[in-house]
């Protein structure tokens, strides 16, 4: 096939293609197909900075000459992907919404397990022991990825790292922080051999998490929105920390804890852009 043929129009809602690309909002439908999705120009253009070009280009045929999107198109093509000009209709049926982005992509995802994290990779990881609510993860993505951490291990029974939400949630970060999976069994032997401190966070915690003394890599480890963590991550916790609250809220959203345990441990040393 060649890069002229690698790029199709399609207008029917009924083409197979947009079949396979809209199932890709069903979990079952991406674990199986390995495929999830991305929406938006600025996301797809961060997974080609991140090293992945998507399988399946889908864009507005009015929007096929914006330099962003022959960018992306180049792209997909050279890697061997497919892409496809449409139109309003079947863009709003693939993303199953009434206005949607003029661009959305189908990538292959990358599946890691423990056996996979390189704790001398970054100064923080941060692990979340089944994380239920997708934008929630979503938002820790990003947040690790902005504190250059060196990964979000996902522990048990979670949500899916890959769904629309979570993957919208993550603004394009999940294209540039490894997610690694496991079981708790897998988890609690890589504590084992952690090299650096497994900070837990538990609303039960007498020490300020500001004021444990850590080493380096530290992992923060960040319990379920309803359950916390489980006994036996918390005993496998060199420290167990709390973030003070005096007012009359009995918890922090996980999101926002865990944004203020990766700053509180691992605040990027320089960010040349500000003063
Ligand atoms: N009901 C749960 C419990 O009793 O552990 C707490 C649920 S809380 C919404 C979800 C997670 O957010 C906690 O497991 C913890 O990781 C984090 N979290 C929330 N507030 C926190 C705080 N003040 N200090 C440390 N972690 C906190």
């Amino acid at each position: 096939m060649t890069g002229r043929e690698r790029v199709r129009e399609i207008a029917s809602l009924t083409n197979p293609l947009v079949k396979q690309l809209r199932a890709l909002h069903g979990r079952k439908e991406r674990r199986e197909s390995g495929l999830f999705l991305a929406e938006g120009a600025r996301t797809i253009v961060e997974a080609l900075d991140n090293g992945q070009a998507p399988e399946i280009l889908v864009y507005h045929r009015e929007g096929r000459d914006r330099p962003v999107v022959a960018r992306l198109r180049a792209a997909c093509v050279k890697a061997g992907g497919t892409c496809l000009e449409t139109n309003d209709e079947v863009l709003a049926k693939i993303s199953r919404k009434d206005n949607p982005q003029s661009v959305v992509a189908a990538f292959r995802w990358r599946e890691r397990g423990f056996d996979a994290v390189d704790p001398a990779s970054a100064r923080v990881f941060v692990a979340l022991d089944r994380v239920r609510d997708p934008g929630n993860l979503g938002a820790v993505i990003r947040t690790a990825d902005a504190v250059g951490a060196g990964g979000v291990l996902l522990v048990g029974e979670t949500c899916d790292p890959a769904s629309v939400e979570s993957v919208r949630a993550s603004m394009g970060s999940i294209f540039a922080v490894p997610v690694f999976e496991g079981s708790e069994t897998d988890f609690l032997a890589l504590c084992a051999r952690w090299p650096g401190s497994v900070v837990g966070t538990a609303l039960t915690a007498t020490t300020h998490y500001r004021r444990a003394a850590l080493r380096e890599p530290v992992l923060i480890v960040m319990g379920n929105e309803q359950a916390g963590i489980t006994e036996a991550i918390a005993g496998a916790c060199t420290d167990l920390v709390r973030i003070p609250m005096i007012g009359r809220a009995d918890s922090l959203n996980l999101a926002i804890s865990t944004a203020v345990m990766l700053y509180g441990v691992a605040e990027p040393e320089s960010d040349a852009s500000l003063a």
